[in-house]
């Protein structure tokens, strides 16, 4: 209702100023219809006529190019007018205060009021904060030293942020400053990511190729007249090496995947034919470990919107794993099931062992980069640490779920839902 009140009053006030620009022109008229009057003795209706007409044209908005020009600014006045300060602030969607040359806080939007508890209009932005950047920066404004600067700044309570600050003054001699902080958090938190990840994978691939290098010096020197010895330390060099190119086919898995983020669409995979290629794939795998593989698959068509290579390593990652980790169990079972009714349609494949299964605690982070619920045991059964978040990483893009379930000594079971359209 303010609102309205307030437009109310800008075109009143844009009218009266239309009359008075063109107030020399209205007179002019008005003494040129009197002098008519007076010598041809027209009728009294006839000079109200002409006298409202004359009103009218001054009113006109497609007037004479001056009147557009003067429109202009009028509206202008009126926009100005209604774009105040405080809608302003509220627009920019990051925390922002206004400040005068004291410190003490103005205006502050309702991102500030959420990011920062506490602060209100009349407060101190020195007392608020108290970070010795955020004291350079309030410092170097006010002073006039600089128009604006920029610093980083990280806010502790209640949760870790960090923000990159501008300060600057508004406009000239307002007496005015504002302070605009851009969440940085998350782009920290991809950078921290980034480094871990990096770290992690040199260090895999720097653990073969130290063992490779100081095999090789073994070779040279003492073991060098040892057939025997040397046969067996060139048996653990070729295995490193191999795990070192499983580790760079993983990498390379997983920058693909990065790289396109978006799935073809419009192409169909038959689950009974990749799922029945995966298990014959692995079948050398399953007999090396003494693992039977059992086929519990429902009739009819099981196709699902997909990529097949994608989905192929899918559910050889997941059946590697139950042959690998479950072998104790002897047998897995790999099921291909129609989804619930009262579920999102689509078809569900479980691959199940009944190895030593994953403590609770672990399944929450099982499929992150690296990690292992044993170093050791997925070393020695050839592991790379990233199998699983390659599953992740391909499901999701499938708008599949992964849903694992575990109970110690009992086995494992992963299951993949896949939407059917
Ligand atoms: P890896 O290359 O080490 O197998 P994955 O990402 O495939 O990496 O798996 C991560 C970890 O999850 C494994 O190291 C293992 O500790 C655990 N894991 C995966 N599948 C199973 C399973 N079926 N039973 C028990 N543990 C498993």
């Amino acid at each position: 209702m303010a609102d309205r009140g307030a437009d109310d009053r800008g075109v009143a006030q844009a009218i009266a100023t239309r009359l008075w620009n063109s107030r020399w022109l209205l007179a002019a008229s008005l003494v040129a219809v009197l002098a008519v009057y007076a010598l041809a003795g027209i009728s009294a209706y006839v000079l109200l006529l002409a006298l409202a007409m004359l009103l009218a044209a001054a009113l006109l908005p497609a007037g004479a190019t001056r009147q557009t020009g003067e429109n202009g600014a009028a509206i202008e006045a009126i926009g100005l007018q209604r774009l105040s300060g405080e809608y302003l602030a509220a627009a920019v969607a990051d925390p922002l205060i206004i400040f005068d040359r004291t410190a003490t806080i103005v205006h502050a939007n309702a991102a500030a009021f959420a990011a920062f508890g506490g602060i209100a209009p009349g407060m101190s932005l020195s007392l608020k904060f108290r970070a010795p950047e955020m004291q350079a920066l309030l410092d170097g404004v006010l002073s006039g030293d600089v128009a604006s600067d920029v610093v980083d700044y990280t806010e502790k309570l209640p949760v870790e942020r960090a923000y990159r600050v501008s300060a600057s003054s508004v406009g000239h001699g307002t007496d005015l400053y504002v302070l605009v902080f851009k969440d940085q958090s998350e782009a920290r938190r991809i950078d921290r990511m980034r480094a871990d990840f990096i770290a992690n994978a040199s260090h895999e691939l720097r653990t073969p190729l130290a063992s490779i290098s100081g095999f090789i010096e073994t070779l040279r020197g003492p073991a060098r007249n040892d057939p025997a010895a040397r046969d067996q330390f060139l048996q653990i060099m070729q295995s490193q090496t191999g795990r070192m190119a499983r580790l760079i086919d993983d990498l390379l898995s997983l920058s693909r995947l990065e790289m396109k983020p978006y799935l073809k669409p419009g192409t169909e995979v038959d689950l009974r034919q990749t799922v029945d290629s995966v298990i014959d794939s692995l079948g050398p795998l399953a007999r090396e470990n003494g693992v039977v593989i059992e086929r519990d698959f429902a009739e009819g068509p099981l196709d699902v919107p997909g990529d097949r290579d994608e989905l192929f390593q899918v559910f050889e990652n997941l059946l590697e794993n139950a042959c690998k980790y479950g072998q104790s169990g002897g047998r897995v079972v790999v099921t291909i099931a129609r989804g619930d009714a009262d579920s999102e349609p689509g078809i569900d494949v479980t691959i199940r062992d009944f190895g030593p299964g994953i403590p609770e605690e672990h399944i929450p982070r099982i499929t992150e980069r690296f990690y292992r619920i044993d170093v050791e045991t997925s070393r020695t059964q050839k592991g790379t640490g990233l199998g699983l978040s390659i599953v992740k990483h391909i499901l999701t893009r499938h708008n599949a779920r992964l849903s694992i379930k575990s109970e110690v000594g009992k086995g494992a079971a992963f299951q993949v839902h896949l939407p059917t359209h």
